[in-house]
């Protein structure tokens, strides 16, 4: 089912907007009579968003395929309304040559509930000791343009140099994941008065802040673009701040999470709030939300970050570091920062669509909702409220602290180049996703 028109949906502040969907693109908008053979989806009350993007996605293909797949994970992509993802090179092998990147565009675009988009590695096996083949990585048919050893820092500060330059003659942009290794050896949570109390190791703010101060002056000096992975510190705010004043190409992410939660959490030493950067403190949380609200902070992403069940139900000390967050981002930015105030749906299309997509080079997402555009559409139920369980989650992991949580919001619907992945709450089968692209493809 193709041929689709959404019925009185809210849109970017306008209301009872009509959209008509033909041939993978939005070909009407306005008050619009129903067609012959036309599915028509009733939206009213619904929140019309353009197709989420997240710029942070760990999808674990190849070699992690025990916590996801491209499969899986695009599928998790879908149901939480999002229907571009940038694959982070934190792979085995490592997404650092033009064949790696290439498998995994390939095998987005086979599964078809997402478009991939791989991000390269840095350097050469995320070893942060000789630049990875960017160029060829470029220049493949993934057209590679967000670069990060993400997981690990690119600490060297020449090879982070050279980096930057490098992107930069073709528009690209380096990624980076701020953590100064020297400072963080054996860190586990926040550091403060708390981490000495439960006897865990801190993990300074300083050590976030240190890379990101260094990296903003290299990107000026080079004339390079820089973004800065999952800011959790209102110091890392404040040097964001400056360095946008000063006119430096800089763009930065808040996840969800960060958005949320709190290092008090880790009280129970429950390891599904082991995150990196770990959660802080409350006046953090709130710098974060204010920066995402003022524009500081351009967008929110994922940081979906999969693990099997025995990396994660285990003591603190020995689990894994993150949590999913493709299904219930939408949810916890709505609990976070709309319901609140603080953002407006619109501003949620900008920080969780148009910016992500902007950041990427990624086609397509430049003109929301506007005749001529690609039909990727997210349609929002900001009314309904649930207590997460276990069917919410469809990845392959589980590692949410969401589940037996009441969250606002549902994704009723998600509609990628054309095609509806979710229908009315419920992912479509793959055989269904496929069936509907080729006939897309065939007109
Ligand atoms: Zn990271």
């Amino acid at each position: 089912m193709t041929r689709i028109l959404i019925r009185g949906a809210t849109a970017l502040g306008a209301h009872d907007v009509d959209l008509r969907i033909r041939g993978g693109v939005i070909t009407a908008r306005g008050a619009l009579t129903n067609e012959s053979g036309e599915r028509v989806i009733d939206a009213r009350g619904l929140v019309a968003l353009p197709g989420l993007v997240d710029l942070h996605t760990h999808l674990r293909e190849p070699g992690g395929e025990a916590s996801e797949t491209v499969l899986t994970g695009t599928r998790a992509a879908a149901a939480g309304g999002f229907t571009a993802v940038h694959a982070m090179a934190n792979t085995s092998p490592v997404a650092d040559t033009a064949g790696v990147v290439e498998q995994v565009a390939r095998l987005g675009d086979r599964h078809g509930y997402a478009t991939v988009r791989p991000i390269g590695a840095v350097t050469v096996g995320l070893a942060g000791e000789q630049l990875a083949e960017i160029g060829a990585m470029a220049q493949s048919l993934a057209r590679v343009r967000v670069f990060s050893d993400d997981g690990h820092c690119v600490h060297d500060p020449l090879l982070m140099r050279r980096a930057l330059e490098y992107v930069s003659t073709f528009d690209g942009v380096v990624a980076q994941h701020a953590q100064e290794p020297r400072l963080t050896v054996g860190a586990q949570m926040n550091e403060g008065a708390l981490s000495g109390q439960l006897g865990l190791a801190g993990w300074p703010a300083v050590a976030e802040e240190a890379i990101i101060a260094r990296d903003v002056l290299l990107a000026e000096h080079v004339k390079a673009r820089l973004h800065v992975c999952h800011l959790s510190t209102a110091g890392s705010v404040d040097i964001v701040r400056w360095a946008k004043a000063r006119g430096i190409a800089v763009t930065a992410e808040v996840t969800p999470h960060h958005l949320l939660l709190t290092e008090e959490l880790a009280r129970g030493y429950d390891a599904s709030f082991k995150v990196n950067p770990p959660l802080r403190r409350d006046e953090d949380v709130l710098a974060l939300r204010a920066a995402l609200s003022d524009g500081t902070i351009d967008i929110v992403a994922t940081d979906h970050a999969p693990h099997p069940t025995e990396a994660k139900e285990c003591t603190w000390a020995e689990a894994a570091f993150g949590m999913v967050g493709l299904e219930s981002a939408l949810s916890v930015v709505q609990h976070a920062v709309v319901d609140t105030g603080m953002l407006t749906w619109a501003d949620v299309a900008r920080v969780l669509s148009s910016t992500p997509a902007e950041i990427g080079r990624l086609d397509g997402y430049a003109h929301p909702l506007q005749i001529g555009s690609p039909a990727n559409i997210t349609l929002v139920d900001p009314s309904h409220s649930r207590v997460w369980g276990a069917v919410d989650m469809r990845g392959r992991s589980v590692n949410t602290p969401y589940v037996g949580r009441q969250l606002p919001g549902r994704v009723m619907y998600t509609i990628h180049r054309g095609v509806l992945t979710v229908d009315d709450g419920a992912l479509v089968e793959p055989e269904a996703v496929s069936a509907a692209h080729q006939e897309v493809f065939r007109g």
